[in-house]
């Protein structure tokens, strides 16, 4: 069975489907992960630290390279963590280099097809609860139960600051937020899109409890 959960950034979604999939016994997918792991991957091979920090590139024009450069690493996801190789990088996902970087990185369509086939094969045969921006539409349109999680961008940048993964301030978070989600709203190809047969849910002022209640009174087993 697949629970797909799309929204953006800071919605909640990963804890929501963390949550969920422990509950449910399912396999828990955050396909950010594998969006970041690329991008880390990346800048490393461009001179970056062990979180990407510091890396010398000239933007991400030649997509040819790029798509080909995403389709070679050897992303692997493991009970809900990201490897690449065999090198468990869960932690350094959330770096300010990769947070620059990803969102670009992913509005590349041909990119977005590799990683669609790395999504796909990493859910092959299992109960699993993933979450992303295009799940319900794009990858998994067939998914068993749909939800797409919201909340308002002050809401999502004061949940991210207090996650501590940041050296940037509130406001510099929120502004980021909001890039992002133009950059998510207006790709090409897997934009941020509320499938219509999503369950719509505003967690701006819901526990983690509430939401999980409500999407788990919407699923039979
Ligand atoms: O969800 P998270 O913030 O970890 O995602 C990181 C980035 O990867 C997002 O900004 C989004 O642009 C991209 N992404 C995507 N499609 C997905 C999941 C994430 O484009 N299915």
């Amino acid at each position: 069975m697949i629970i797909a959960i799309d929204g953006p950034a800071g919605s909640g979604k990963s804890t929501i489907a963390r949550y969920l999939a422990d509950t449910l016994g399912f396999v828990f997918m955050n396909t950010g992960s594998f969006y970041r792991g690329v991008t880390l991957a990346y800048l490393r091979a461009h001179g970056g630290g062990k979180d990407g920090s510091d890396a010398v590139h000239n933007g991400l024009d030649d997509e040819a390279a790029m798509t080909a450069f995403a389709r070679s690493v050897p992303l692997d996801y493991r009970e809900g963590r990201l490897y690449i190789g065999d090198e468990d990088v869960d932690v350094l996902l959330r770096s300010d280099a990769v947070e620059a970087l990803v969102a670009p990185l992913s509005g590349i369509v041909p990119v977005r097809h590799a990683m669609n086939e790395k999504i796909r094969k990493a859910a092959e045969g299992q109960n699993i609860v993933c979450e992303g921006r295009d799940m319900t539409t794009v990858v998994f349109p067939h998914a068993d139960y749909k939800f797409f999680l919201d909340a308002s961008a002050e809401e999502r940048a004061k949940r991210r600051y207090e996650q501590g993964t940041s050296s940037l301030s509130l406001a510099e978070i929120e502004q980021s937020i909001r890039e992002r989600d133009e950059i998510d709203r207006n790709k090409k190809e897997g934009s941020l899109k509320i499938a219509e047969d999503a369950v719509y849910i505003d967690t701006s002022h819901l526990t983690i409890k509430d939401v999980c209640d409500m999407i788990i009174s919407k699923i039979h087993l």
